[in-house]
Parts: C-alpha cells; sequence; structure tokens
C-alpha cells in the first residue's frame, strides 16, 4: 500500500513537473507571444509561485558581455568605446560582465569609462568556461575580487560563462556575497523567458531577457536593420505587459552596422517607448531596498 500511494505521489510530482516545463519553454516565450501566453495570468502565477517583482515601471537593462580570449577583449576595447559613447547620449547605462582571466588587456581609458559613466559590472566569472564544469565559489569569488579592485566597487551580480547556471550556483552565489543572476537560468527549468526578476533562495534571478544570440534576434545572422524589428518588436510587447526587459549581447562586436543598429535601438527606447533603462545592479539594490516583493 504505502509503496502505491509513493508511486502515485512521484508520478504526480513527474507530470507537474512536465506540465511546468512544457508551459515555461514553449507558452511562455516572449519572442514569438502566442494567443495563449496573453491570456495567461503571468503575474498571478508569479507573485504566488516565485513571489516575484511587479516592475509596475517597465524597467530596461542591457548586458553587454565581455570574455572569451585575449584577442577578443582586445578586439571588443574599441567596439566598448564606441557603445559607451552611444550609451552616454542617450542616458542608457550599461551592464558589463567580464570574465577576468583577460582583465588586463583592457584599456585604461574603457575601464575609467565604465566607471565614471554610471555603468555596471558583474562578474562572468574568471575564466570562460561553463561554470558548471568549475570550482564554482573559487571561480566566482576570484572575478569579484579582481573586478571590486579595478572598478573600486562591490560586485553584487554574476552571469556564468555560456549562461550556465546550476542549483549550486545559487549556493555559491551566497557563499561569496553575489545578490543575483543576470539571468533565470537553472539547470531544469529555463526560466529566463519569465517575465518579472523573481528571488530563489535569497538570490535573485532576472528573467525577462531578449537575447541577442537567440537565433533571429543576434546580429551576425540576420541583417541588422531586420533585428532591430524583431527587438523592438519584442520589447513592445513586453512594454505593453509592464514586464521587465532585458537585452542580453553576448558575443558584441565593432561593426559600424551593429553599432548604428544600437543606437537606433537606444533612440527608439529613449524616445518611444516608457521604458526606464537601468542598470542590473541598482534593480537588485531596489528591490533588496523595497520589500521583497514590489518594486514602486
Ligand atoms: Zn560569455
Amino acid at each position: 500500500m504505502f509503496f502505491l500511494m509513493l508511486g502515485w505521489g512521484l508520478l504526480t510530482i513527474i507530470i507537474v513537473h512536465c506540465f511546468f516545463i512544457i508551459i515555461f519553454n514553449i507558452f511562455i516565450n516572449p519572442h514569438e507571444p502566442s494567443t495563449f501566453a496573453k491570456i495567461f495570468p503571468y503575474q498571478f502565477i508569479n507573485n504566488l509561485l516565485f513571489k516575484g517583482t511587479n516592475t509596475e515601471k517597465s524597467y530596461f537593462s542591457i548586458r553587454v558581455d565581455i570574455n572569451t580570449s585575449e584577442e577578443n577583449v582586445r578586439e571588443h576595447d574599441e567596439g566598448v568605446r564606441r557603445l559607451i559613447h552611444i550609451a552616454d547620449r542617450y542616458h542608457i547605462p550599461i551592464t558589463f560582465s567580464i570574465a577576468t582571466e583577460y582583465i588586463s588587456v583592457m584599456s585604461d581609458d574603457v575601464i575609467q569609462k565604465i566607471k565614471e559613466g554610471g555603468h555596471d559590472v558583474i562578474s562572468h566569472g574568471h575564466m570562460h568556461t561553463d561554470m558548471t564544469e568549475q570550482d564554482q565559489v573559487s571561480s566566482i569569488r576570484r572575478s569579484k575580487d579582481i573586478l571590486e579592485e579595478v572598478f573600486e566597487r562591490e560586485i553584487i551580480g554574476l552571469i556564468g560563462p555560456n549562461g550556465k547556471h546550476d542549483t549550486r550556483t545559487l549556493e555559491a552565489a551566497k557563499t561569496t556575497g553575489i545578490k543575483f543572476l543576470s539571468s533565470g537560468a537553472l539547470s531544469h527549468i529555463r526560466y529566463w523567458s519569465f517575465p518579472y526578476p523573481f528571488k530563489k533562495d535569497g538570490v535573485w534571478l532576472l528573467g525577462g531577457s531578449i537575447k541577442s544570440d537567440f537565433q533571429l534576434y543576434r546580429v551576425d545572422k540576420v541583417e541588422p536593420k531586420r533585428s532591430m524589428e524583431l527587438w523592438k518588436k519584442a520589447i513592445s510587447y513586453r512594454t505593453d505587459k509592464g514586464w521587465y526587459t532585458q537585452l542580453e549581447y553576448h558575443n558584441f562586436s565593432t561593426t559600424d552596422d551593429e553599432l548604428s543598429a544600437l543606437e537606433e535601438l537606444f533612440k527608439y527606447i529613449k524616445e518611444d517607448t516608457p521604458l526606464k533603462p537601468i542598470t542590473q545592479s541598482d534593480l537588485v539594490w531596489m528591490m533588496e531596498k523595497c520589500n521583497k516583493n514590489k518594486v514602486s
């Protein structure tokens, strides 16, 4: 009798789990909103299950990753310099996630611009290999220490290399004083398409991303102008719902086309949307200060 009940219990858990995986991964995909997505009570479920944040003000953040190799960081340098120039013109602060192994290749003037321009810095691990295959605590601690020394501020955010996290990352984050992961993705359920940031085991997971390297949105896979149209469509869909929106800009490159497309996007955000640009660290500080569930 006991084993029969245990069996039914396990089966129920599996079915419920599968249900949520299907819901989160297929129906709640903000890139291509389905009819189902339009009527699904996200906010209610979010508040109920995850104590999510009601971002009434439609906050927007953009994260740019600086990583991978010595050549890449060098190549990034000029792109980052020009990106900051454009971002400053539209008063849009950028959250830079930096893998620290090759940080010494970054130019002093770029570091200075990030420091002084109200931009944000979070950890991207020390080496750019999957966090899940590293000693997570030491990788996070090492990169956090380096970034804190270079940028002279407390580092509270993390995005694992290749966006990979697992439940141990939450533990490692807590151990090292990291307050948020710049992605809702843990290994078992891809929460990243979730519309609001939410707190899990004491660490904020910033869902709500529009990934630039998501097939269609990756600038070098489609013509930049087309890419901007897709971004705008995704952004306006989220804005209408009052969701938090973050743009993830992985493998940022330096082409003129890409930078002018970004400039057009910044102009659109500033002039045609009610979005409030904010750095991810500021968003999390704010959510920590206001009581847990609400940003107002
Ligand atoms: Zn990366």
